[in-house]
C-alpha cells in the first residue's frame, strides 16, 4: 500500500497559513504525502471567521469536497470550527474531525487514527491551559521547508475584545509561548536557511504579559532573536498601537535586523469611532506612535487595517479615516466594510450603516490608498536596497528574473545574469522601475 495522501485548504490570516504549513510538515513526518484534492485520503479545511460570511464559505467548501472526493476523511479546524463545533459534523457527515484553535496541535495524530478506524469521529474544542506548543517538524520539508522566509508563532489568543472582533471568542485568552521554545524554533529555521523571520501573534506587543509568560517581555524577546547568528531580518505582526511600548519603538533604532516596515492596525481615523470600537487609543496617541517610529527609524514604511461603515459612522468620521491615510503616510492598507460577528458588542449596536453607503465609502478609501501605494513604489525608484530571493519568475522570454522582498517588504523582481540566483540568497540591488504592485531592480 502506498503512502496516504493529504490535502489542505486554508482561509484567513498568516497565523492560519502557518498552522496549515505545520500540519502539512507534521503529516509528512508521519508518512503522508501532499496530493491534489481529488486524490487525497485526508483533507483539512483550516477556517477563518474574520471576513464576511465565513460559515457560508465553509459550507460551500465542504460541498465542493464531497463532490470532488466523497471517500476522503475531512477535518475542519480554526475559528469557524471553534464557533460551530460539532454542528458542522452533524450537517456534513463526511466531517470526522473538528479542531478549534488550540486543537490544531492534535490534528496530525487525529488523521492517522481516523484513517485506521473508519468508525471514529474526533473533536478538540477545549482551550488549553498554556500555549499549545508543538514540534515544528522542520526536517519534513514541504513547500516551505528550507524556505528563505519563516513565520514563528509566539502567542495564541487575545484578551482585548475590540467591539467588532470575534478572535477572543474563537482563539481564546492570550497565552504566551515560552521564549526558550520560540528561540529554538527560530534557530532551527535559520539553520535551514531562513534569513527573514516574522514573529506572529494576535497582539505581539502584549507578549509575556499574561499568566503563561515566562518573564520575558516583547522587547527582551526581540533582542534575543536578533542575537541569533545569521538572521538578517526580523519582523512582527500584529502590533497593537495601544501596547506598542517606547522600549519596542526604540529597538528600531537599536537593532539593524528589525525591518523598517510595520503593520500597525488603525481601524478608524476618528477618535470617537475608536472609542466605540474599544481600541484603547485616540488618534492623537496613534499619531504620536507614528512620529516616534519615524524618529527611531527614518524612512519607516507603515501599513494598516481600516474598517469602513462601523455602526453610527458619520460622513465626517469617515473623512477622518481618509485624512489619516495621508497624516500617517500609509503605503498600503487592508480595508473592509464592517459586518456583524455573532456575540460581539458591535453586533448589538444601533445605527448600522446601509450596505450601499459602506461600499461607496470603501471604494473612495481604496481609490485613495491605491494612489498612495503607487506613489510609494514610485518614490523607491533609484534607491539601493537588498533583496532576499524567494523564487524564479518563469518568464516566456527566458530572462533570468527572480522575485524576492526587500527590508521594506516590497515585492522586488531582480534581473540576474544567466545561471545566477538561488532561493535564500541576499542580493544588493538598485531599484530601476515601479510597476503597479512591485518593483524592478538590477544587481549592483
Ligand atoms: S486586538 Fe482587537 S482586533 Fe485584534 S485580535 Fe484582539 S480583539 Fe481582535
Amino acid at each position: 500500500m502506498g503512502r496516504p495522501g493529504f490535502h489542505c485548504i486554508t482561509f484567513g490570516c498568516q497565523m492560519n497559513v502557518n498552522d496549515s504549513q505545520w500540519v502539512e510538515r507534521a503529516l509528512i513526518s508521519r508518512g503522508f504525502e501532499m496530493r491534489p484534492l481529488e486524490e487525497a485520503d485526508a483533507v483539512l479545511v483550516n477556517t477563518c471567521s474574520v471576513r464576511e460570511k465565513p460559515e457560508q464559505k465553509v459550507h460551500s467548501t465542504l460541498g465542493r469536497i464531497r463532490l470532488a472526493n466523497p471517500a476522503a476523511v475531512v477535518g475542519v479546524a480554526g475559528c469557524v470550527a471553534q464557533q460551530m463545533g460539532e454542528d458542522l459534523a452533524r450537517r456534513h457527515p463526511q466531517v470526522r474531525l473538528i479542531a478549534g484553535s488550540d486543537g490544531i496541535a492534535a490534528v496530525p495524530d487525529a488523521f492517522v487514527r481516523l484513517l485506521e478506524d473508519p468508525g471514529l469521529r474526533l473533536s478538540y474544542l477545549e482551550f488549553t491551559d498554556a500555549f499549545p506548543d508543538r514540534d515544528p517538524c522542520l526536517a519534513a520539508g514541504t513547500g516551505d521547508g528550507g524556505a528563505p522566509v519563516a513565520f514563528v508563532n509566539i502567542m495564541q489568543g487575545c484578551d482585548n475584545f475590540c467591539a467588532y472582533c470575534i478572535v477572543p471568542y474563537t482563539r481564546g485568552p492570550r497565552k504566551s509561548r515560552p521564549a526558550r521554545s520560540i528561540l529554538e524554533e527560530c534557530r532551527a529555521w535559520v539553520a535551514r536557511g531562513a534569513g527573514d523571520i516574522t514573529l506572529l501573534g494576535q497582539n505581539v506587543n502584549a507578549f509575556g504579559r499574561d499568566k503563561y509568560g515566562d518573564g520575558t517581555s516583547f522587547p527582551d524577546l526581540l533582542r534575543m532573536v536578533a542575537g541569533i547568528p545569521g538572521l538578517r531580518r526580523i519582523r512582527f505582526v500584529s502590533a497593537h498601537p495601544r501596547d506598542l511600548s517606547q522600549e519596542t519603538i526604540d529597538l528600531f533604532a537599536e537593532l539593524p535586523q528589525l525591518c523598517p516596515r510595520l503593520h500597525l492596525p488603525l481601524q478608524s481615523g476618528s477618535t470617537s469611532m475608536l472609542a466605540k470600537m474599544g481600541r484603547g487609543y485616540t488618534m492623537e496617541r496613534y499619531l504620536s506612535v507614528v512620529q516616534s517610529l519615524r524618529q527611531a527609524r527614518p524612512g519607516m514604511a507603515l501599513s494598516t487595517d481600516l474598517i469602513v461603515g462601523f455602526p453610527s459612522e458619520t460622513e465626517k468620521e469617515f473623512d477622518d479615516t481618509l485624512r489619516a491615510i495621508d497624516s500617517c503616510g500609509f503605503m498600503s492598507s487592508f480595508s473592509f466594510c464592517y459586518s456583524d460577528r455573532p456575540g460581539t458588542r458591535a453586533s448589538a449596536m444601533p445605527f448600522k450603516i446601509p450596505r450601499e453607503v459602506q461600499l461607496e465609502r470603501l471604494s473612495r478609501l481604496q481609490a485613495l490608498q491605491n494612489d498612495r501605494a503607487e506613489a510609494w513604489l514610485r518614490s523607491r525608484v533609484g534607491m539601493a536596497t537588498d533583496v532576499l530571493l524567494e523564487s524564479p519568475s518563469h518568464r516566456q522570454d527566458g530572462a533570468n528574473l527572480w522575485q524576492g522582498r526587500d527590508p521594506w517588504g516590497d515585492s522586488v523582481n531582480v534581473l540576474l545574469p544567466e545561471g545566477e540566483g538561488r532561493a535564500g540568497q541576499f542580493v544588493d540591488v538598485r531599484i530601476r522601475a515601479a510597476r503597479k504592485h512591485s518593483l524592478m531592480a538590477v544587481p549592483v
